[in-house]
């Protein structure tokens, strides 16, 4: 059944005043417009060079405060922005399909992964332990320990407005880090409501020192300035690969340290034994779902020369039949690309799929009479006689490429032959097809899943992948390392003074 919903502007205005969000400049700054109908929802206003570099000094001070509050207690702080993002759920989530164009399902998804990082970050707090070592000098004790690291920029991306920060901010703020996140220009809505909210959590926490968290608004340049800043101890950067070519080297000059999440393209192999019906749910979620904008999205399919055609003819249905719109009806599973740039990239991806001797099916834009100045397309499935150049970039968009294999060698050599190293599945019930794509001489990617899609992560293991993916590693597992510094002490408690390896220096 359709539901009546406001225009996405009053919409926003809705819930950002409910989220606790201040009043925002109607017709001056930087304009934020929703993808779900293309128009203006409000304005923002960035933040120049001097109130980046104030943010940066007050980041500086709290982590002098900050960095000596026990872990534990500092996990306090995380424990409740968790129950305040359990409070503001259903209308942070409603923000970001506003904002991101998300389904209301994926974007409550999303805003529960900010609620189960915090669960882990507090846990956490509990644990950061460091290790003590077998000295070789008699009455000496060695250890490492691991201490707060300095501020930390988060610069996020538009397809993940508010989890990324989380995962980042929770980890941060139990290792004694300040936060200054920097949102992309296309999402600085939710960052605004992510932070009000976590300004309640503040107010409670009651003596988190002042500039603890901050949000930068800005493009790229404001971006550019806290990557170069030798103030900040690391840069966390999501985003894609062009934008981490060019953060990796301004923070690398100044011997800063990074963490890069960068562009995917993902490939999922399917085996002459896997369960196809499997597959399909697989497949039809992970290449449609956030309209193909998620740097897991399945953007590469390799499937067995005996089973291609069957595969790739019921993915097409799928995709047909799939419910394209308004991301905020109930029924809806496609809402729209982000803008027009999206759109164009996704159209000349496809022509270069024919370019290079294959065939489209879908990829049509739909509701343009009802929504002109938004962009929502049906899903593509790009048949290929083979894996060709095409299949080698990520086109942030719904467009699935497909290929035959004909050994299972083959399928993991193609699997791997592209620049990016993010996500990688094999659907298959062969134990030595699934081992084998585990294995050291299998997907080379920084996640590998065996009869699941290459999307949806959950925060308990460490996420992050390859090559121009970037190397960085987010959430769970031991990612907490990256935002401290560890220190190996040695203490001499005996009344001499041998030294290591035996070296001799008599006075
Ligand atoms: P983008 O690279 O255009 O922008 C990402 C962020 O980087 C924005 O905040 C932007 O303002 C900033 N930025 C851009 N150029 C910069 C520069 N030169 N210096 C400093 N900051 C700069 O990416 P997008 O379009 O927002 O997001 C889509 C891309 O992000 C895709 O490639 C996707 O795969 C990738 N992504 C990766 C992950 C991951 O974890 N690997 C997660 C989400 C998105």
């Amino acid at each position: 059944m359709t539901q009546s919903f406001p225009t996405p502007a009053a919409h926003a205005r809705e819930l950002l005043a409910k989220l606790g969000v201040p009043a925002l400049p109607a017709d001056a700054g930087h304009p934020v417009r929703s993808p779900i109908d293309g128009q203006v929802m409000t304005h923002v206003a960035f933040d120049d060079a001097r109130e980046i570099g104030s943010k940066v000094s007050a980041a500086c001070h709290a982590f002098a405060a900050w960095r000596v509050v026990p872990a534990p207690r500092r996990g306090e702080l995380v424990r409740l922005l968790g129950e305040e993002l359990r409070a503001a759920k259903a209308d942070l989530a409603a923000l970001v399909t506003l904002e991101a164009g998300k389904i209301a399902s994926e974007a409550a998804g999303e805003v529960q992964e900010m609620i189960d990082i915090c669960d882990f970050a507090v846990g956490l707090s509990r644990q950061l332990h460091g290790l003590t070592i077998a000295s070789e000098r008699p009455g000496h004790a060695m250890r490492e320990t691991w201490h707060p690291l300095g501020p930390v920029a988060v610069i996020s991306a538009f397809n993940f407005p508010v989890a990324v920060w989380a995962w980042n901010a929770c980890l941060a703020l139990v290792c004694g880090d300040p936060v200054i996140w920097k949102p992309s220009e296309k999402t600085p809505l939710t960052a605004l409501a992510t932070h009000a909210v976590l300004e309640r959590a503040l107010a409670r926490f009651e003596d988190a020192p002042d500039g603890l968290c901050a949000v930068v608004l800005g493009g790229r340049d404001a971006g550019e300035r806290l990557a170069r800043d030798p103030r900040i101890a690391l840069v966390s950067a999501t985003g894609s690969t062009r934008m981490g070519r060019a953060v990796a080297p301004m923070v690398a000059e100044r011997f800063g340290r990074s963490i890069l999440e960068l562009g995917g393209n993902n490939a999922m192999i399917v085996t002459p034994s896997a369960d196809l019906s499997l597959a399909l749910r697989a497949i039809v979620f992970s290449a449609a779902g956030t309209a193909g904008q998620r740097c897991t999205s399945l953007r590469r399919l390799i499937v067995h020369e005996s089973l291609v055609d069957k595969v790739a003819d019921a993915v097409e249905t799928a995709f047909q039949r799939l419910p394209v719109g308004d991301p905020r009806q109930p029924a809806t599973l496609l809402g729209p690309l982000i803008d027009k740039a999206a759109y164009d990239a996704f159209v000349e991806a496809m022509n270069q799929v024919r370019a290079e001797g294959g065939s489209v099916a879908g990829g049509e834009r739909l509701l343009i009479d009802e929504l002109p100045d938004a962009y929502y397309v049906r899903p593509a499935l790009a048949r290929l006689p083979a894996a060709t150049a095409c299949m080698q970039r990520e086109t942030f968009a719904p467009l699935l490429h497909v290929a035959p294999y004909a050994d299972f060698e083959e399928a993991i050599a193609i699997q791997n032959d592209v620049p990016q190293g993010l996500s990688s599945c094999v659907m298959t019930n062969d134990v030595r097809e699934a081992e084998g794509f585990l294995s050291a001489a299998g997907s080379d990617c920084g996640i590998a899943n065996v009869n699941i899609g290459p999307s949806g992560a959950e925060i308990g293991g460490a996420f992050g992948g390859e090559k121009e993916t970037g190397g960085g590693r987010e959430s769970g597992s031991d990612s907490w390392k990256q935002y401290m510094r560890r220190q190996t002490a040695t203490v001499n408690y005996s009344g001499a003074l041998p030294l290591a390896q035996g070296v001799r220096f008599d006075l």
